[in-house]
């Protein structure tokens, strides 16, 4: 189960703000997908969320408890990157084992846990192999992976298709739909890719240039945008 709230969240990078005041909630279950061109901020507001960058200003509650302070260990996000960064020397399944056994989960429960994510996203052929023997796709499948043995109640997906080509990109795409779907978690998928936002959300939030300038469902963006940048973006015809 997640909730999320973000209230009046900034951003400095030294003297520059980059996220002017992000408020946002976000039910349990929803996949939410920040859309907006390079650059407005989406990659930086996710490491914000994991934990792997401190708020300037502003609160993250998760589950009505604040997050600020919390260990990105410890709240129970894990975060799939734009480059899937799989450790060369270790086969999928050492790749799949590594942060789980790092979590302190006894053997018995890792092994049960890369089963159920093997299972999920059909990994069983390509578990003794090295990640230099994965085309794109099952590399990115074991990034997944990797992210689902930890069970989290939030996960976070920064552009995972831009590395693929476009008919792996639409695979693994239905693949993403599903898996929330059985996970029964809440996912944030970023992208900057109208079509992609527009086919996978539940609710799309639009930013451009560190701000929200919209959050709805698709067709509420496309039927009543709330301005000319986000009817130019998600090209809704006004
Ligand atoms: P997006 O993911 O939407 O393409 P980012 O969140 O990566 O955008 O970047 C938003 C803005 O913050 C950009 O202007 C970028 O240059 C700046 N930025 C991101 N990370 C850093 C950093 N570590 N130090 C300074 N500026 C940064
Ligand atoms: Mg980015």
């Amino acid at each position: 189960m997640a909730r999320l709230s973000l209230r009046g969240i900034k951003k400095r990078f030294k003297a520059v703000e980059v996220l002017h005041g992000i408020d946002l909630d976000v039910n349990d279950r929803e996949l939410i997908v920040f859309v907006g061109p390079s650059g407005c901020g989406k990659s930086t507001l996710l490491r914000l969320i994991a934990g792997l960058d401190p708020i300037t200003d502003g609160e993250f509650l998760l589950n009505d408890k604040r997050m600020n302070e919390v260990a990105p260990s410890r709240r129970g996000i894990a975060m799939v990157f734009q480059s899937y960064a799989l450790y060369p020397h270790m086969d999928v399944y050492e790749n799949m084992a590594f942060g789980a056994r790092l979590m302190g989960l006894s053997k018995a429960e890792v092994e049960a846990r890369i089963q159920e994510a093997t299972r999920m996203l059909r990994l069983e052929p390509l578990l003794e192999r090295k990640p230099r023997e994965l085309s794109g796709g099952q590399r990115q499948r074991v990034a997944i992976g990797r992210a689902l043995v930890r069970k989290p109640q939030l996960l976070l997906l920064d552009e995972p298709l831009s590395n693929l080509d476009a008919a792996l990109r639409s695979e693994v795409r239905l693949e993403i739909a599903r898996l929330h779907r059985e996970i029964g978690g809440t996912t944030i998928y970023v992208t900057h890719d109208q079509v992609e936002a527009m086919t996978l959300a539940d609710r799309i939030v639009v930013m451009n240039g560190g701000r929200i300038e919209q959050f709805g469902s698709p067709r509420e963006l496309y039927e009543t945008p709330a301005n000319t940048f986000v009817a130019n973006f998600i090209g809704s015809p006004r």
